[in-house]
């Protein structure tokens, strides 16, 4: 630890003491020693559960309770470039409220207690380290709209807990597609058809695949399959919610 991020921890202790931090989520104060970054436990507790039923690949969710190895239908009839989707729960509930927060209000100190959610996740499945993190990006037009993309401060987030290096640049937007939102499937694939690009060939063997939601799939298969063209040997896919 350097001395700036020494005095830094220090100067956070202080405000802490001043000002007892609270909850992102509910605005409850924290119970003390929980770092401020953290959603309390109540919150914690209320997050929707992944679904105990779900695929082995793409981590959509079953409608039977039971936990199955088989793949789902659509990971049968094409299968994903990716080898597994880590993914935190559902996009319901508390969940969607605060990715929602974090991406489209602006509220950026959610990067933390969201990313460490991720990294746990990610942690829990015991498979091989990654050796790389990289992030779905957005078409620069949009990055300048909003000031940060979400993907990228959540990739940076997950580095913070594994100690595996990001590459925030590694894919790029080189087309500004219409947004995903009620598409179907067809079209959502035919709207994402050469948007994405590599900026580099890739060294690296493992790469962890950031983004925040995953509805169809549509952009982690894009995105994957590029990164595989591009030299990597093995995908994973880690998102906060499995639509
Ligand atoms: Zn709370
Ligand atoms: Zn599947």
């Amino acid at each position: 630890m350097n001395f700036w991020q020494s005095a830094r921890d220090e100067l956070r202790r202080c405000c802490d003491l001043l000002l007892p931090p609270a909850c992102l989520l509910c605005g409850e104060r924290l119970p003390a020693g929980l770092p401020a970054t953290d959603f309390c436990p109540p919150c914690r507790d209320g997050l929707p559960q992944p679904a105990p039923a779900r695929c082995p690949l793409c981590a959509v969710a079953y409608r039977s309770p039971a936990p199955s190895l088989h793949h789902c239908e659509t990971c049968l009839r094409q299968p994903p470039p990716f080898v597994k989707v880590h993914a935190v729960g559902p996009y319901a509930g508390t969940l969607q409220d605060a990715i929602q927060r974090f991406k489209y209000h602006g509220q950026l100190p959610l990067e933390r207690p969201l990313g460490t959610l991720l990294a746990e996740t990610v942690l829990s499945g015991r498979g091989p380290r990654p050796h790389l993190v990289a992030a779905v990006p957005l078409h620069k037009n949009r990055l300048r709209a909003r000031g940060y993309n979400q993907a990228v401060q959540l990739a940076r987030q997950v580095d913070r807990h594994l100690g595996v290096p990001v590459a925030p640049e590694l894919l790029c937007r080189v087309r500004d597609t219409a947004a995903q939102q009620g598409l179907d499937a067809a079209a959502r694939n035919s709207n994402l058809r050469g948007a994405f690009a590599v900026s580099h060939p890739v060294s690296a063997r493992r790469i962890l695949l950031v983004d925040d939601v995953m509805t169809t799939g549509a952009t982690a298969r894009e995105c994957a399959a590029l990164l595989r063209a591009a030299g990597a040997a093995a995908i994973e896919v880690a998102v906060l919610g499995r639509a």
